[in-house]
């Protein structure tokens, strides 16, 4: 099990680095399981060796949440849905699948996840591990559409809940940033499969400030992105052809609009690649919070932060350390192109979110500690017990979760 692949220059380099390239380590084994039993035994191996070990999916995040030294788990090999039920409207897929690949597996099956991020890249059990979301006033982040999973814990252990017989435990699993266990399998809501017709607007950032409350609550799924060099915003708008707000916005300039399959309209193409730093704001926080962004910017970055900021609605849901936890959000993100520093900007800034009362977002940039994070989340503690049930050892805590989750320095 413990011999690395030479068919795979990934293995061969021995270097792993995520997607925006910032964050690269060296780990002592790259496992690539085939199946369940394959992770169960690497696992107990790892236990048996008082060894520690990450699970790792498309190395999309931008903190080092799947960082070590020691055993990184890749569940690259762990594709595919396994079965789907179109009356009860649920599917249950290995948890390396891809939104895209999932996407089109359900599209032969006439179902569809109700909604996907800004891309389609990461794997199932990445993004619902991290709380990944999409943008819009009514839908909860991905995390919310799964109500069952398959893991091995931390004891070598081959264990199944459902938000049925255990509502508890999915609200602990369901973003637990890979400290409870590996997801193999997981079961989430679709819907039958559907069309969305995307729009997109250019316009004044004051014009969309003055119409937001209306974008949100007609549009199904909404977003803008602030440009701070131009000082006006693009928003995008996706709605069902039959359903949401149809008619063309009188105060802004229509640049693109196309319809097709929700899982190829929703995502949008990403070729720059960046680093970010993303805070959840409570919903009547986020506009006071962007307007002294935008200042600060303004005054301070604008000459070298030539990108943009995102502004996405998420609804609240009920996982313990879920950002949105309890209360509608504002996802405001900052990205910085990743040839360019990016430190001393996000620096300046993440003191703005957090004078808001601002989440952060678990996989990307921030420096908050466990001292910090535990007043954000009321049910910190409950999150914690679950998790020492499940891996009472700690085999996968690394350096990132010592900080989150124990104070530690990182
Ligand atoms: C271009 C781009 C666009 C993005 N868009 C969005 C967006 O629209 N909304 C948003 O919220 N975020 C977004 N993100 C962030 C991204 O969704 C998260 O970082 C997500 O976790 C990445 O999924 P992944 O499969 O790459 O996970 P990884 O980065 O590989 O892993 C993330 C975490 O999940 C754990 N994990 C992975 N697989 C498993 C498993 N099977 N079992 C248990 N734990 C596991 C890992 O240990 C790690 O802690 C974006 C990132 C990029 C680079």
């Amino acid at each position: 099990v413990y011999q690395a692949k030479e068919d795979n220059t990934k293995y061969v380099t021995k270097e792993w680095k995520n997607w925006s390239g910032d964050v690269r380590f060296k780990p002592a084994i790259v496992e690539t399981p085939v199946d369940e039993k394959n992770v169960q035994q690497v696992v107990i191996k790892a236990i048996e060796e008082k060894r520690s070990i990450r699970a790792v999916g498309s190395s999309h995040s931008c903190a080092a949440i799947f960082k070590t030294d020691d055993i990184l788990l890749s569940t690259e090999r762990l594709k595919g849905l396994i079965s789907f039920d179109i009356k009860a409207l649920q599917a249950t897929l290995q948890a390396g699948t891809t939104y895209e690949e999932a996407g089109n597996a359900l599209l032969n099956a006439g179902l569809a996840v109700e909604n996907i991020g800004y891309i389609d890249k990461q794997a199932i059990g990445g993004a619902i591990s991290t709380g990944t979301h999409g943008a819009g006033k009514k839908l909860a982040n991905l995390s919310s559409q799964m109500t069952g999973v398959r893991l091995v814990t931390g004891l070598g252990e081959i264990k199944e809940f459902n938000e049925i017989e255990h509502p508890e435990m999915l609200q602990a699993l369901r973003v637990s940033l890979g400290s409870m266990g590996i997801f193999t399998r997981v079961t989430l809501k679709v819907l039958p499969s559907f069309i969305i017709h995307r729009r997109e607007y250019c316009l004044g950032t004051d014009d969309c400030i003055n119409h937001l409350d209306q974008l949100m609550e007609e549009n199904r799924n909404f977003n803008f992105y602030w440009y701070p060099r131009r000082d006006d915003v693009k928003i995008i708008l996706c709605n069902f052809p039959q359903g949401g707000s149809s008619h063309q916005l009188p105060f802004a300039k229509l640049q693109k609009e196309y319809s097709g399959w929700g899982k190829d309209v929703i995502p949008s193409p990403q070729e720059l690649r960046f680093n970010e730093m993303e805070y959840a704001l409570d919903l009547s926080a986020a506009v006071a919070c962007f307007q002294e962004i935008r200042k600060r910017v303004k005054q301070k970055h604008r000459p070298y932060v030539g990108w943009r900021i995102l502004f996405r609605p998420v609804a609240r849901d009920s996982s313990f350390i879920s950002n949105a936890f309890e209360r509608d959000i504002i996802a405001i993100t900052l990205h910085q192109n990743a040839s360019l520093p990016f430190k001393e900007y996000f620096d300046d800034i993440e003191p703005v979110f957090k004078d808001y009362g601002g989440r952060p977002h678990w996989a990307k940039k921030h420096s908050l500690k466990a001292a910090d994070l535990k007043s954000l989340y009321p049910e910190w503690d409950r999150f914690h017990e679950i998790r020492k049930q499940l891996d009472p050892h700690g085999i996968f805590l690394n350096a990132y979760l010592k900080r989150v989750f124990l104070n530690a320095s990182e």
